[in-house]
């Protein structure tokens, strides 16, 4: 083999794990790289990784010249939050966050059909553990922040990065940032990269996009009647069984009212121009004139409507009596509420204990956190509907209530509005999140990160 051939094969073998990203930007590379790094660390509860990570991010930024003062890592048990701002001339007002977490739900690699530590591109697919939920956003934040500081942007409010670091599991990182460093939360509102996003139909072309401003409480309730109890031949006429079953009979037939938001109003026109038969009209009659109760009647039988015009409660959970030959002392049920955005959970607590009546103890389980829904910014909503015609011109924007609470619910109950207007679009048929082979669409995380930028310069540039 000459000397000529050996040194072109050699700068070949080189060369050649590059060739599939030589198309990619630098923004694009870098983003990437970051998010290949970001996939590689096991960042689910227990594993002490996530302050290995944040810090690895946080030498991103000081690499990139963010003076150590506006980079904030701070450790909470085993985990950790990471804030970093960037810091604008005040021009435009109060600082905007930019949110997302740096934890995963756990992944077993025997499980999965590839190593759910290591970022594999594949058929036009990302796969990892976290490649959407939601080490992408943490991902495209950053490189979006690292890209602004190396273009000289000065912004004119702070951009301030907050990842959390348990979303998944206690949301303890977000209630020490709220309770203990509220200086550093200090904004007009939180843009959240873990909520909202894009919907493709399976042939690739953009559906919707939502944005998500509310999401309901989660809260849990017992009801327990206790009694004297005795000998189970002795029967006596009240019994802890059978009240708690009348209890129960009482909740089951008792309705919320019906309530609504601008965010339910604007869902449901929405989709209610698209949805057909009785439930559409429903929607379009209900987007109308919420006080329309035949509409509201027909939402509250569909199961997956009845929740996004009321509280719900409902029974999942029974325990009681200690002997098949005792009379129960006492019986106790489980009954988890999922409440409407603005109501307090004390109220919930009442209504449940006037529908049950006196002779049952009606108490609340953990410390559940309501929160408000955040109102419909015209400035953001325009801001969002621009960037993300950017990647898919035209497409519809509709606001959402979530049926489930992330780290958004304690910044909005700190009396912080929060969005999520995450950039990725994924079909439904992609949606892995949590479960086995979690992936998402190469070309959506690249323009997400175009995305980011283009919203970030929009909200704060000059
Ligand atoms: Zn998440």
């Amino acid at each position: 083999m000459s000397r000529t051939l050996l040194s072109v094969l050699l700068a070949f073998a080189i060369a050649a794990p590059c060739t599939a990203h030589a198309s990619l930007t630098p923004e694009q590379a870098r983003a990437r790289e970051i998010y290949s790094k970001l996939i590689a660390y096991d960042t689910s509860a227990g594993h002490g990784q996530v302050p290995v990570m944040a810090g690895y991010l946080a030498q991103q930024f000081r690499d990139a010249g963010f003076p150590e003062s506006d980079i904030h890592l701070l450790p909470l048990g085993e985990t950790a939050s990471l804030v970093v701002r960037l810091r604008g001339n005040g021009s435009g007002g109060k600082p905007i966050l930019l949110m997302a977490h740096m934890d995963v739900v756990a992944a077993d690699p025997k499980d999965w059909q590839r190593d759910p530590f290591t970022l594999i591109e594949e058929n036009g697919y990302f796969f990892g553990r976290g490649t959407s939920d939601v080490k992408d956003g943490v991902a495209t934040l950053s490189a979006t922040l690292l890209r602004m500081k190396a273009e000289g942007f000065v912004p004119t409010r702070d951009l301030v990065i907050v990842f959390t670091g348990d979303e998944e599991t206690e949301m303890a990182t977000t209630q020490d940032l709220v309770n203990k460093h509220r200086d550093l939360l200090d904004a007009e509102y939180a843009l959240n990269a873990d909520g909202g996003g894009g919907t493709l139909e399976e042939d690739g072309k953009a559906r919707t996009y939502s944005i998500q401003t509310a999401e309901k409480t989660y809260a849990d309730f017992e009801l327990t009647v206790h009694n004297p109890g005795g000998h189970s031949s002795w029967p006596r006429a009240d019994n802890a069984i059978y009240e708690l079953a009348d209890a129960l009979k009482k909740v089951q037939a008792y309705r919320f009212p019906t309530q609504w938001n601008d965010t339910t109003l604007a869902e449901f026109a929405a989709e209610g121009a698209v949805a057909p038969g009785e439930v559409g009209a429903a929607m379009r009659a209900f987007a109308k004139n919420p006080r329309d109760t035949a509409a509201a009647d027909v939402l509250a039988r569909t199961p997956a409507h009845v929740g996004r015009i009321s509280t719900t409660c409902v029974a999942t959970m029974l325990r009681g009596g200690h002997g098949k030959n005792a009379l129960p002392q006492s019986a106790t049920a489980n009954i988890n509420c999922r409440i409407f955005p603005g109501v307090a959970i004390a109220q919930v607590q009442k209504t449940l204990q006037d529908v049950v009546g006196k002779g049952v103890e009606v108490t609340t389980i953990d410390h559940p956190t309501a929160s408000d829904a955040s109102p419909l910014r015209p400035d953001l909503m325009e801001a969002v509907t621009r960037a993300v015609h950017t990647i898919h011109p035209g497409v519809q924007i509709v606001p959402n209530q979530a049926s489930g609470a992330s780290d958004g619910l304690y910044f909005r109950a700190a009396g912080i509005p929060t969005y999520g207007v995450a950039g990725m679009f994924s079909k439904e048929s992609d949606a892995f999140a949590h479960g086995l082979n979690e992936r998402v669409p190469v070309q959506g995380f690249y323009d997400a990160l175009d995305y980011w930028y283009v919203l970030l310069k929009d909200l704060a540039g000059h």
